[in-house]
C-alpha cells in the first residue's frame, strides 16, 4: 500500500485536478456516443491523450481479424470500419513494476423519450453534487477516473514504473468486440481494471448475454375477415410468452449455481425492440422482436443458444400457423460468456488495499446480472480483470447520474492502485 505521505500527495493532486476532471467528463457526456456514432468522441479522446504525451493508437474494428476469433460476436447493424478504438500507452523505459490496462467503454445506450428526463440527456447538468446525463454513470465517469488517476500521478511528480495502457472502447453495450479488438491488436498487461460504475464494489461475477431477433410472418387480410389471415404480432406475442417460461425454468435451475444461488431470478429476459405490421386494419404480415437473455457463468454460449432455439421451436410446433411457417431466429449481437473473478488474486488484493486507503472502508464484492468486458481478459487471455468503479444511478434509465464526491474518491483509489501495482518513480 502506498505510504501515507504518497497517498496524501495523490489525494491533493486528485483534488487539484478535479474541476478539470468534471469538465472532461461533461465534454464526454455532451457527445451522444450511441452505437455507430462514437467516432467524434474517440477522436476527441485521442487528441486529449496525444496532448498529454501518450502514444496513441486509434484503429477500427475492421483493422483486426475479429471474424477469426471464436469469441467475437456478430455485428449485424453496425459498421466495423466506423467503430473506432483508442489505446493510449504510457510506456516505461526500464519497467520494474507490473503493467496495467485501464479500460472503459464510451458507447452509450439510446436515451429514450427526452420528456422523461428531468435534465436533458446530453447536457451534463450538475445539481447538488451529481452530474446528469446518458453515460454520465455508465461509464464515462469511470473513464474520467482512470484518465485523471494517471493525471494525478503525473501532477504529484511521478510516473508508473511499468507500461500503462488507457483504452477507450466501443461495442460494450452490444457485442464486446471493442475490448476483444484491443487484445487482437496485441495489447497485453499483467492486470486489467475496468472502472464500470460498481459503487466501490468489486465485481465477483457477471452473467453472459445473448442477443437475438425473432422474425415471424403472418398472412395479411382485411381485418373484416381476420379469421382467414394470421396476425404476426400476436404470433410473436406467443413466442415471447414461451421465452418467459423458458427463462423461469432457467432461473429454477440457477438456484443451485455456486455464485448465483442467492440472487433471485438472475437470468433476465427482455424483449427490447418490436416492429411489425403495416396498417391498423390489416392483419400484420410480419413482426420482428429484438431480445436479450442472460446466461450464468459456466453455461456454454452454444448451450444457451440451443435453449432459446428449442423454446421457440417447441412453441411454434404448438401453434397451427407457426408450425407451418416456422419463425426465424437471428443472433445479431452479444454471444457473451459469464465470468467469475475467483477470489484470491494478487491484483484484487492490491485494489482492496487501495480502496481501503482511499475510502477507509472494505471493498465489498458484488454479483451482477449484467455483462461487462472483463470476460475477454479473464477468460480468454489469462489476464486478471477487475471491474470496480464509481457510484451512480440510472444505468440505461432516464435521469442517469453520477455522484461527483464518490467519483473523486474513486479516482484516488485508482491512482493508489496504479501506484502499488505498477510502482512509481520520480517523473523524468
Ligand atoms: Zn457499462
Amino acid at each position: 500500500m502506498p505510504d501515507k505521505a504518497l497517498l496524501q500527495r495523490l489525494s491533493d493532486a486528485v483534488e487539484a485536478g478535479f474541476e478539470e476532471q468534471v469538465r472532461f467528463l461533461a465534454d464526454m457526456v455532451r457527445h451522444p456516443s450511441l452505437r455507430g456514432r462514437e467516432a467524434p468522441l474517440q477522436d476527441h479522446l485521442a487528441r486529449w491523450f496525444a496532448a498529454r504525451g501518450y502514444a496513441v493508437d486509434r484503429f477500427s474494428l475492421a483493422d483486426v481479424a475479429l471474424d477469426q476469433h471464436e469469441k467475437a460476436s456478430p455485428m449485424v447493424e453496425a459498421d466495423p470500419a466506423a467503430s473506432l478504438q483508442v489505446v493510449a500507452a504510457r510506456r516505461c523505459a526500464e519497467p520494474s513494476g507490473r503493467s496495467l490496462i485501464l479500460q472503459g467503454h464510451i458507447d452509450v445506450v439510446p436515451e429514450g423519450p427526452h420528456e422523461m428526463w428531468t435534465h436533458p440527456p446530453y447536457a451534463a447538468t450538475i445539481k447538488e453534487g451529481w452530474m446528469y446525463g446518458r453515460g454520465a454513470h455508465d461509464m464515462k465517469s469511470g473513464v474520467s477516473a482512470m484518465c485523471f488517476a494517471m493525471e494525478a500521478i503525473r501532477a504529484a511528480g511521478y510516473a508508473p514504473a511499468a507500461d500503462v495502457y488507457l483504452q477507450t472502447v466501443t461495442e460494450e453495450e452490444s457485442t464486446g468486440n471493442g475490448a476483444l479488438a484491443t487484445l487482437l491488436r496485441g495489447y497485453r498487461a499483467d492486470a486489467c481494471l475496468i472502472p464500470e460504475p460498481t459503487g466501490g464494489t468489486i465485481t465477483r461475477a457477471h452473467t453472459g448475454t445473448l442477443w437475438f431477433r425473432l422474425r415471424v410472418r403472418g398472412v395479411p387480410v382485411h381485418v373484416a375477415v381476420a379469421q382467414t389471415g394470421s396476425n404476426a404480432i400476436m404470433s410473436a406475442y406467443t413466442l415471447i410468452q414461451a421465452l418467459y417460461a423458458h427463462t423461469a425454468a432457467l432461473n429454477e435451475a440457477a438456484r443451485s449455481h455456486p455464485w448465483y444461488a442467492s440472487v433471485p431470478d438472475p437470468i433476465k429476459f427482455n424483449p427490447g425492440i418490436i416492429r411489425g405490421g403495416d396498417w391498423a386494419s390489416s392483419t400484420p404480415a410480419w413482426c420482428e422482436v429484438d431480445c436479450r437473455i442472460g446466461l450464468l457463468p459456466g453455461t456454454d454460449v452454444a448451450e444457451a443458444r440451443r435453449g432459446v432455439e428449442q423454446a421457440v421451436a417447441a412453441a411454434a410446433k404448438n401453434d397451427l400457423f407457426l408450425s407451418n411457417n416456422p419463425p426465424e431466429l437471428l443472433f445479431h449481437g452479444f454471444l457473451a460468456d459469464g465470468y467469475v473473478l475467483e477470489p484470491g488474486s494478487e491484483a484484487e488484493a492490491v485494489l482492496a488495499e487501495a480502496h481501503r486507503a482511499a475510502f477507509g472502508a472494505e471493498m465489498e464484492p458484488r454479483i451482477t446480472t449484467a455483462v461487462n468486458d472483463t470476460r475477454f481478459y479473464g477468460l480468454y487471455f489469462g489476464i486478471p480483470a477487475l471491474c470496480y468503479g464509481p457510484r451512480g444511478e440510472g444505468a440505461h434509465a432516464f435521469d442517469e447520474r453520477t455522484e461527483l464526491a464518490h467519483l473523486k474518491t474513486t479516482t484516488l483509489a485508482i491512482a493508489a492502485f496504479i501506484a502499488d501495482w505498477c510502482g512509481l518513480r520520480p517523473a523524468a
